[in-house]
């Protein structure tokens, strides 16, 4: 397939804006960049970007599919007060609410929004104590039918009895080995937070695969974590993780909210990598991460959504926003940061767990994951103001096309592998008895 009339924006390290050129597309690939090549290809579908700016789509570092439902649910009794409660009453019982069908319609709704909102790669962190066998297999499949690409892993954790601690060692490395056979899935090893995570389960864990396999997981998100930490064996959160050899260049941690500055060097160090979620920490009200100082030390940290709806844009300009409030100071967290996060960073990660193809930036060889943006910039766009131009002007509902490995998810604002009525319509059909369980759930923890 040939793209004609598209203003490319490439994400190279040296980023580039080519007005009007062309883009050949073979075998889910990026072949060629240039013109003249409707003329040379002449047999090849043409399909006219007409003026749009086409530019790989978004990737998203840590989010849940399995959070879905909680869209719209009320939370019986008083309101959570804290992070701790919101796990107690908020997603504990609703990921216990999960059967099979809950989690195939959380990934087909996700799979949808990620579509429509431009996001072509995630990495999702999934739990479902009451359906864990088999559980990122619907997942997986969610996703291949959706044409995504997607990053698997099973929150493994103590909460749910040893007998749920072991089910989920086994479908992480169940899925590490599936997933490594499969083209646009790969999978990492799960685990929920040290804080609900014994000794036994995470030495259990750490055996269970070999070094070359990362670990996806939330650490100081809430200062519980570290209380917990400290009461265990008087170590903070990532020295214990360090401990268990979960750190290394292949490790994800979330949030770092409460880390201190020997755990941020420990990151540093071992080359862990750490996602920023600004909507999410601010709606738990759980405390601002020092991003740029991690930024500084060298840490790679990417940007997710934590199971917000998928519009990273809009994680982004929420990171850009809040950092600035938190330090009383326009000048912090540039728009660079944010590009070197949620482009270049997300990227690199992406290209870490799914090998087979270059992701995240547009030039010969690499995939062709693309988005259409529908901008008509009344300033001049450069590739030295893009990002300003993002954070100030653009927005998810202008991307009027999704692409993965050359084909269109979405064309033209029609989706063409998922059918959005008939799926909200079956899982709001669902959703009833979804929370009717979720409610019976609520009193085993709190
Ligand atoms: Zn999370």
């Amino acid at each position: 397939m040939i793209i004609k009339n598209g203003k490319l924006i490439t994400w190279e390290d040296e980023n580039q804006i080519l007005d009007n050129a062309e883009i050949m597309i073979q075998d889910g690939v990026i072949e060629e960049i240039g013109s003249g090549l409707e003329k040379k290809f002449p047999d090849e579908e043409v399909y006219n970007a007409k003026g749009q700016y086409v530019m790989p789509g978004n990737i998203c570092a840590h989010t849940h599919f399995y959070g879905a439902y909680a869209r719209g649910m009320g939370i019986p009794g008083p309101a959570p007060k804290d992070f701790p409660e919101i796990l107690e009453k908020l997603w504990w019982p609703l990921d216990m609410a999960l059967d099979e069908e809950g989690v195939r319609y959380s990934a087909l709704v996700f799979a949808v929004d990620a579509i429509k909102n431009g996001t072509t790669t995630l990495f999702d962190h999934h739990a479902s104590p009451n359906f864990i066998d088999g559980s990122l297999d619907v997942i997986g499949d969610v996703l291949l039918e959706a044409g995504l690409r997607g990053v698997l892993c099973y929150e493994v954790t103590d909460r749910n009895g040893p007998e749920g601690a072991k089910a989920g060692i086994e479908e992480n490395v169940r899925m590490i080995k599936k997933a490594a056979g499969i083209d646009r899935l790969g999978a990492a090893f799960g685990l929920h937070a040290s804080l609900t995570l014994d000794d036994g389960t995470l030495e259990a864990c750490r055996e269970a695969i070999d070094d070359q396999t990362g670990f996806h997981i939330h650490v100081g998100e809430h200062q519980a974590d570290e209380y917990d930490s400290l009461n265990r064996g008087g170590q903070r959160v990532v020295d214990r993780l360090k401990q268990f050899g979960i750190l290394g260049p292949k490790t994800i941690v979330a949030h770092g909210v409460h880390i201190d500055l020997k755990e941020a060097a420990l990151l540093a160090e071992s080359g862990t990598w750490l996602t920023h979620q600004a909507r999410s920490n601010m709606n738990n009200a759980v405390g601002v991460a020092a991003i740029e100082d991690f930024l500084r030390l060298g840490i790679k940290v990417g940007i997710g959504t934590d199971g917000f709806y998928h519009a990273m844009w809009e994680e982004w300009k929420t990171a850009y926003f809040l950092h600035k409030v938190h330090h009383l100071d326009p000048r912090r967290m540039s728009a660079l940061d944010i590009v070197q996060m949620g482009v270049y960073n997300n990227a690199a990660l992406a290209n870490l767990y799914l090998p087979e193809t270059k992701l995240g930036r547009i030039e010969v060889g690499a995939a062709a994951d693309l988005i259409f943006v529908d901008y008509h910039p009344y300033t001049p766009l450069q590739a030295g103001n893009l990002p300003w131009q993002i954070i100030f002007g653009f927005q998810e509902s202008m991307i009027t096309s999704t692409m993965v490995e050359g084909k269109f998810l979405m064309k033209d604002k029609e989706l063409l592998t998922l059918d959005e009525e008939k799926i909200a319509a079956e899982a709001q059909a669902l959703a009833p008895e979804i929370w009717e369980r979720y409610e019976g759930f609520v009193g085993l923890y709190s």
